[in-house]
C-alpha cells in the first residue's frame, strides 16, 4: 500500500489530533507540539494538513511512527515541514494512542546576524563564523570548533589590516595569529581577551585537549567580547569624528 492511501486531513483540539481512519475511532494525544518554525525559526502554533503512520524495523524491535504534515502559519514563510512523532503507547481498551514527538524536519539551521561593521570589516569572518554555526546547530561539534577558531583570525587579521592600517600587510597575512594580537592590539583587556580565545580556538585542532574544563560555548563567549571590543572602538571612532568639538 502507498503511504498516499493514508494521508487524510486531520483536525486537532490543542494537544489532540484526531485519528486518520474515519473507522478509527481512536484519538492521537500529543506529549507537545512544535513550537518553532524550522524554516524561519519565529514561535509559532502550526497548521496541520495531514498524517502518515509507518512502521520502523530496528534490530529487535519494531516501532511505530506518525508523521504529522505541518504549515507554519505566518505569510511570509508559509512552509512545509513535518512533526515526527513515535507512538508510546496504543490503548486499545480506552481507544487512545499516546505520541510523543521526537523530532521536526527538515532542520534548517539558522543564522547569526552581525553588527554592520563586523560585516564590513570582515565579510569572511561573518560567512566562517556562520558556517561554523550551522555545524553546531547540527551537532558537528568538531568542524564547528575549529571552524569557529578559523573565523576568530579572520576576524582579528582583517580588523587589523584594514582599520588598523598596518603597514607591512603581508607580514601580518602571515604572521602567526598570537603574535599579531601581542604586535598590533594596543588595549591590554583585549589583547589578553583575544590570547585566551585562540588558546581555546587551539584546542579545537589540537589532538590532546590541554583546556579540558573548557568547551565551545566558552570560545564563543571570547569571541563575543572581542567582536564587542571591534564594535565598541569603532562606533567611539566615528561620534568623535562626528562631533568633533563642543558648540
Ligand atoms: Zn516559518
Amino acid at each position: 500500500m502507498m503511504y498516499e492511501d493514508y494521508m487524510i486531513p486531520i483536525s486537532i483540539e490543542p494537544y489532540r489530533i484526531i485519528s486518520r481512519d474515519e473507522d478509527d475511532t481512536r484519538q492521537l494525544l500529543v506529549n507537545k507540539e512544535p513550537t518553532k518554525c524550522p524554516f524561519c525559526h519565529h514561535k509559532i502554533a502550526p497548521k496541520y494538513l495531514g498524517m502518515f503512520d509507518r512502521e520502523i524495523c530496528g534490530e529487535k524491535i519494531k516501532t511505530q511512527q506518525i508523521q504529522v504534515i505541518c504549515i507554519c502559519p505566518l505569510d511570509d514563510c508559509r512552509e512545509l515541514f513535518i512533526a515526527n512523532y513515535l507512538v508510546k503507547e496504543d490503548d486499545d481498551v480506552a481507544k487512545e494512542v499516546y505520541i510523543e514527538l521526537q523530532s521536526v524536519s527538515p532542520y534548517i539551521p539558522s543564522i547569526r546576524k552581525f553588527e554592520t561593521v563586523i560585516q564590513k570589516f570582515s565579510p569572511e569572518f561573518v560567512d566562517i563564523y556562520n558556517q561554523s554555526y550551522k555545524a553546531e546547530q547540527l551537532q558537528l561539534s568538531s568542524i564547528s570548533g575549529m571552524g569557529y577558531r578559523k573565523a576568530l583570525e579572520f576576524l582579528i587579521k582583517d580588523y587589523l589590516i584594514k582599520q588598523v592600517k598596518v603597514q607591512n600587510v603581508d607580514e601580518i597575512k602571515k604572521m602567526l595569529i598570537g603574535k599579531c594580537i601581542d604586535q598590533y592590539i594596543q588595549n591590554d583587556n583585549i589583547k589578553q581577551i583575544a590570547k585566551r580565545a585562540i588558546w581555546l580556538g587551539n584546542d579545537e585542532t589540537h589532538y590532546e585537549r590541554r583546556w579540558i574544563d573548557k568547551d565551545i560555548n566558552d570560545l564563543k563567549q571570547l569571541i563575543d567580547i572581542t567582536i564587542y571590543w571591534i564594535t565598541m572602538t569603532e562606533k567611539t571612532k566615528e561620534i568623535l569624528q562626528s562631533m568633533p568639538n563642543g558648540k
